[in-house]
């Protein structure tokens, strides 16, 4: 057992009860693991700012000024202490609500202070809350010359005394024995051409920083190291799955292919579609699996690959699926494949939950036989039950609400995996898809059909709703249809349903029966229910569908041309892009109008003005990921691949870029990492995989 697997509870200071806390707590069990409890940020004591400098964008700030008042204010539980300081740049307010008393008595005017904390944005102002005050002729100099780290904890943890401070002393306990121990494990011409900082000098400098340059080196060595092992090992999957050649090889393009692409295509493909089609046809007549991710914003059709890339695999003598998260999705898909196939000899069936027991007993001895071509459905599909006699392509749409042990139960329903092409609307930033699916090839459509006019967006105030009913009603007069969707939070679902409730009174009320119909949709509505208003409104025999976000996936009404999306400052941009999508798949003009309250956050501001701006999914996925960071995108956290430590996959473009390059092109020359250059290399990833086994990644 290496030093580094020892577990926590033998470092001094720790003890089988603490050790038991931080397991709960931190998911950490040994020194390696601690020592990769990283600062999130640093408490800067080495610089002194000017009072005009101090802005809320420094995390906390120093400086020296002088007390020119002070003064108790409030009642009761509003009473505090305000205190204004001055230096040559201007003035600062400081603000005590605690231990008034004694703070009071501490505080002379006319003195000078080092002053620390906080800044706060107060309306117009900044100040600080509760700074920590020190006279200037007291004050050490030599105290402030270091970085100080702060160290992510929980309240559990501090009442064990594991805050911050806790945890740096025990770091630094454990540093002393740990230096030495670090060994390095990246490859000498790598650390020469980046110029990159020894392994034990970065792991001591970010736990404990002698200045910012230093710091900010060891940084970028630690993230480097950390994205670069990620893509090692995702490449080396990847180059794996293609040398072991295990796939059913599709050699040749048969009448069922070309009869529908020359006489049942009902349109030409876009360039990107003819691409992706392409790259797949390459794919699967290597000989090795494939295991590829479609990418394409909502409407630019994926469905019509799919259906290709179903037709090859039957040409060659296989069946296919496709796997829908929804059932409304799986109906629209088996009821779209079905027109397009219409006249050719293709056994199309559908399975979902709903299915009768006596139909599901046919179809799935059908299946077992071969005689059907193609099955589509929900989740039924990975059921035991469901025997493909020679199962050849799996297809998933919408992959992101699958879980990945969801998945592979496909791989496992034929002797040898079939091929998978997993389908994707939402949009990922380069970097994320990189780490997320950097061991799947990726195919991306980027184009939308010919013809198609873009979605007009714009951003209403409350006030404005009158306008927006008078829109609305001329659209409705056009023969169009509209949907209104409402926020459905969970922390606050009773509020939500009155909010939707209100809101649909409202509009029935402005859009009277019997000239209007209003359809209501949400998620505490029996699912038969649910489904009976979705049919009325896809039917066309309501105008306005009142709705929570449950119709976010999926649902196809060409005819319905407005989404009005009400509070649209709660929700995340991907969500509002996905809620935009439902509309614009007809040939009408299509709009979608943001409504706001009048106050909004800086953060807010930016989603909705990016919607108006721009119709780009991927444009709006980088945005996305910029505001949120990556934890909260979609499908991020079910990987466990975002187990990142120190680097970010937002702010770290540029290593992640570096790091996948530098893995790629050792990988190309030496893919088993046989030259002794790599040996310590080779043997730090095995010590890593023993410990972490959750590695077996499927699409
Ligand atoms: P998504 O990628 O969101 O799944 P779909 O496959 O549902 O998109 O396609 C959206 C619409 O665009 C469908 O009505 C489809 O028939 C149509 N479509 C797809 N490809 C083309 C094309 N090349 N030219 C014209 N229309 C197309
Ligand atoms: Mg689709």
């Amino acid at each position: 057992m290496s030093f580094f697997d020892t577990p926590i509870e033998y470092l001094k200071g720790i003890g089988p009860t603490k050790a038991d806390v931080i397991n709960k707590e931190l998911g950490i069990f040994t020194f390696g693991d601690f020592l990769r409890h990283y600062p999130f940020r640093y408490i800067d004591k080495t610089q002194f700012y000017t009072i005009a400098d101090v802005s809320v964008d420094v995390p906390s700030a120093q400086f020296k000024a002088t007390l020119i008042s002070k003064q108790l204010v409030g009642e009761r539980r509003g009473k505090r202490l305000v205190a204004m300081v001055e230096d040559h740049s201007g003035t600062m307010e400081l603000v005590w609500f605690q231990g008034l008393k004694w703070v009071d008595k501490q505080l002379i005017v006319g003195q000078e202070y080092v002053i620390f904390g906080k800044p706060n944005a107060y309306g117009m102002r900044i100040n600080i809350v509760h700074p920590e005050m020190e006279l200037l002729k007291d004050f050490k100099p030599e105290n402030a010359t270091a970085l100080q780290p702060v160290y992510p904890s929980t309240e559990k943890l501090k009442s064990f005394f594991l805050d911050s401070k806790g945890i740096m002393k025990l770091q630094r306990q454990l540093m002393l024995s740990a230096e030495k121990e670090i060994k390095e494990f990246l490859p000498s011409n790598i650390l020469e051409k980046y110029k990159m900082m020894p392994r034990a000098e970065a792991m001591r400098e970010v736990h404990f920083p002698s200045n910012i340059k230093q710091l900010t080196r060891a940084q970028a060595r630690l993230k480097f190291e950390e994205l670069f092992l990620i893509q090692l090992k995702l490449l080396q999957a990847n180059k794996g799955r293609k040398l072991q050649a295990k796939g059913f090889l599709f050699s040749k393009v048969g009448e069922h292919f070309n009869q529908f692409y020359s006489h049942q295509l009902p349109f030409e493909l876009t360039d990107a579609q003819k691409r992706v089609v392409k790259e797949i046809r390459v794919d699967t007549n290597t000989g090795y699996q494939m295991n590829r991710l479609l990418q394409g914003d909502v409407g630019s059709g994926k469905t019509i690959v799919a259906l290709l890339t179903m037709l090859l695999a039957i040409d060659n003598g296989f069946q296919a699926c496709l796997m829908a998260p929804t059932e409304i999705l799986a109906q629209q898909h088996f009821a779209g494949l079905a027109e397009l196939l219409q006249g050719m000899n293709i056994n199309l069936k559908l399975l979902t939950g709903s299915s009768k027991t006596k139909e599901r007993k046919e179809l799935l001895a059908q299946l077992a036989e071969g005689e059907i071509n193609i099955l589509i459905g929900t989740h039924a599909l990975i059921e035991d039950p469901v025997v493909f006699k020679n199962l050849g392509m799996v297809i998933i749409d919408e992959q992101h609400r699958f879980g990945v042990e969801q998945r592979s139960k496909l791989w496992k329903k034929n002797v040898q995996a079939p091929h998978v092409l997993v389908m994707t609307a939402t949009p990922i930033p380069r970097t994320l898809a990189m780490t997320l699916y950097g061991d799947l090839d990726t195919s991306v459509i980027d184009e939308l059909p010919k013809g198609r006019k873009p979605i007009e967006t714009v951003h209403q105030y409350e006030s404005q709703r009158m306008k927006l009913f008078g829109f609305l009603e001329k659209e409705i007069a056009k023969g169009r249809q509209v949907y209104i969707v409402y926020p459905l939070i969970k922390e606050s679902e009773k509020l939500d349903l009155i909010n939707l409730e209100e809101g649909y009174q409202s509009i029935v009320k402005a859009f009277p029966m019997p000239k209007y119909q209003v359809s209501i949709v949400h998620g505490k509505m029996k699912a038969s229910d649910k489904d009976f208003e979705m049919q009325r409104f896809v039917r066309g025999e309501t105008q306005i569908m009142v709705a929570t976000t449950v119709i976010e996936v999926g649902v196809n009404v060409p005819n319905a041309s407005v989404m009005v999306i009400e509070n649209a400052e709660r929700f995340g941009l991907s969500q509002l892009h996905q809620l935009r999508g439902r509309v614009g798949r007809g040939a009408e003009q299509s709009y979608c109008i943001l409504m706001s309250g009048n106050k909004l956050s800086a953060d807010a501001k930016t989603r909705l003005s990016t919607m108006v701006k721009t119709n780009n999914g991927f444009e709006i996925a980088e945005i996305d990921l910029q505001l949120r960071g990556p934890g909260d995108l979609q499908g991020t956290q079910q990987s466990g691949v975002l187990d990142l430590h120190i680097a970010d996959l937002a702010k770290d473009q540029k290593i992640l870029q570096e790091a996948r390059i530098t893995a790629q092109e050792i990988l190309d020359t030496d893919p088993y990492l046989e030259h002794p250059g790599y040996a310590d290399l080779r043997k730090y990833m095995a010590s890593q995989s023993k410990s972490r086994e959750a590695w077996g990644r499927i699409s």
